[in-house]
């Protein structure tokens, strides 16, 4: 063997497989993108083709820019779900149903690979795969640690009882049922479910749980985890975020406007990338808004799978409305780069759904947050944005769809994230904590540069 390739070859190879959604595609293109600077060799897996027109066209670009980075297209077979299903969802057990074709994919790699990081989606079958490969399989999470501690005692025992009222997490503040995922509660089981149940047998076989989260925001449940409390024998969590962005600048028209307007002046709405409220819902948004009386940046959904969101600005938002704020607002359908609009001087609020993306890059950046979850983890997440200081939450709102929340209580609670000092000055510190844990020598930094070095392939 040369000298160069035998150097080579002491570098660590990590795949790494997301599944299906931009909340999941982000967090792992913005590690692939953290661990190359490191000098660690990338392979990054998507499955073909893709749900969302948002996926393809960020795939697209992360290669363009990060052409060190090793590209694996997994093509996998379509599947057909027997009963109606979240259509990301479906995608998720296509893909599941399919890992059985990569081994032999991936067996062969230059160098050899030294670890996959799989999404938890897909660790169940990932795990027999790193084995036959004698490499380690780590969970990179996509949600926070607060919602592992739920995924980890799931099912729950208590709840068969039907008068629980909440679910006991060893170790941690009891969780309301109120905030479980409806679907998690149902008998008939949903795709997340099966999922789920499967995947709380793997968290044992796993080397690690990566964490998009920091110590400062999630301490109480980071070190329950850690010292045994909440599962004896479960895997080191991991906290390595709030992960950065790669530097991606994509979707940027709002930004002229944005650069018009005085300093934390805006507030800015967004439910994420794949969450679209009911018609009412969305008018009694936008009459909250110019209610409040504050400037906004409004990013419109109306439709869960972008691919099919066809309807123009004006047949969702009368033409009235559309008039009577454009001096002091504006309302995008389509891609936004939200990172580019959170760090922007003139943005003071955030209105989100609490994809747990969303929290850590509001808190990345200390920006007040009005959580209102709608789906899956989201009121979980909600807590967190609260406890911490980054938010406030108004937890009678509901799940989506359960009731329609005026255009008063709207226009209120944007009034207290846009005005209250107290919360600014506490999303502030959140931001400084969150800077300091990625910053040089911050704990985050820290645990990311032990798990590569545990990963050096032994000479
Ligand atoms: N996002 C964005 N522009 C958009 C919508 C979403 O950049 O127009 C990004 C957002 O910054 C986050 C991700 O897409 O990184 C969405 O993930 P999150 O977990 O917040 O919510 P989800 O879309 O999974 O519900
Ligand atoms: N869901 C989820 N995470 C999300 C969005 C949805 O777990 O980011 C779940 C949601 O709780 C529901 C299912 O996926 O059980 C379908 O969501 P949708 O909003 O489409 O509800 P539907 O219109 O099917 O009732």
């Amino acid at each position: 063997m040369s000298s160069s390739s035998s150097r080579q070859s002491l570098q660590p190879h990590i795949a790494l497989f997301p599944t299906a959604g931009m909340g999941h595609l982000t967090p792992f293109l913005r590690v692939a993108a953290m661990l190359a600077s490191y000098n660690v060799t990338v392979t990054v897996i998507t499955a073909q083709p893709t749900l969302s027109a948002a996926e393809s066209d960020t795939i697209a670009s992360f290669f363009a820019i990060h052409p060190q980075i090793k590209r694996l297209d997994f093509h996998i077979v379509p599947y057909n779900s027997p009963t109606p299903d979240d259509p990301f969802f479906i995608h998720w057990e296509a893909t599941n149903r399919s890992l059985h074709l990569l081994h032999p994919l991936i067996s062969t790699s230059s160098p050899p690979l030294t670890a996959i990081f799989s999404d938890f989606g897909l660790a169940t079958n990932m795990i027999p795969i790193a084995d036959r490969l004698q490499i380690p399989t780590f969970i990179l999470l996509t949600t926070s640690a607060r919602f592992l501690s739920v995924m980890a005692n799931y099912p729950f025992p208590e709840l068969s009882d039907t008068d629980a009222n909440h679910i006991q997490i060893p170790g941690l503040t009891n969780i309301p049922k109120s905030s479980i995922p409806p679907q998690l509660l149902r008998p008939d089981k949903s795709i997340f479910a099966s999922t789920l149940a499967s995947t709380v047998s793997s968290f044992s076989k796993v080397k690690g749980i990566l964490l998009n989260s920091f110590e400062y925001f999630e301490s109480e449940t980071i070190i329950a985890f850690n010292n045994g409390q909440v599962q004896p024998g479960f895997p080191p969590v991991l906290p390595i975020g709030p992960i950065a962005p790669y530097g991606l600048v994509q979707g940027d028209h709002p930004l002229p406007w944005l650069n018009d307007q005085p300093a934390k002046s805006v507030v800015y709405i967004s439910f994420g990338s794949r969450t679209a409220m009911s018609k009412d819902q969305i008018r009694a948004l936008g009459d909250g808004l110019d209610r409040s009386g504050h400037r906004f940046l409004w990013v419109l959904k109306g439709n869960k799978v972008d691919k099919e969101d066809k309807e123009a600005l004006d047949e969702l938002l009368s033409n009235s409305f559309l008039e009577r704020t454009k001096n002091k607002g504006i309302v995008v359908k389509g891609w936004v780069s939200q990172e580019d609009i959170l760090q922007h001087p003139a943005v003071g609020g955030f209105v989100s759904h609490c994809g747990w993306n969303s929290v850590t890059e509001a808190a990345l950046h200390g920006v007040p947050m009005l959580a209102w979850p709608l789906n899956g983890d989201q009121r979980i997440n909600a807590g967190v944005v609260e406890k911490s200081g980054l938010g406030l939450w108004e937890r009678e709102w509901g799940w989506a769809g359960e009731k329609l929340i005026n255009e008063q209580e709207i226009a209120e609670k944007v009034k207290v994230i846009m005005e209250d000092e107290i919360l600014r000055a506490k999303a502030s510190n959140v931001g400084k904590e969150a800077r300091k844990a990625v910053g040089k020598d911050g704990g985050s930094e820290k645990v990311l540069a032990q798990v590569i070095n545990s990963l050096n392939p032994k000479g």
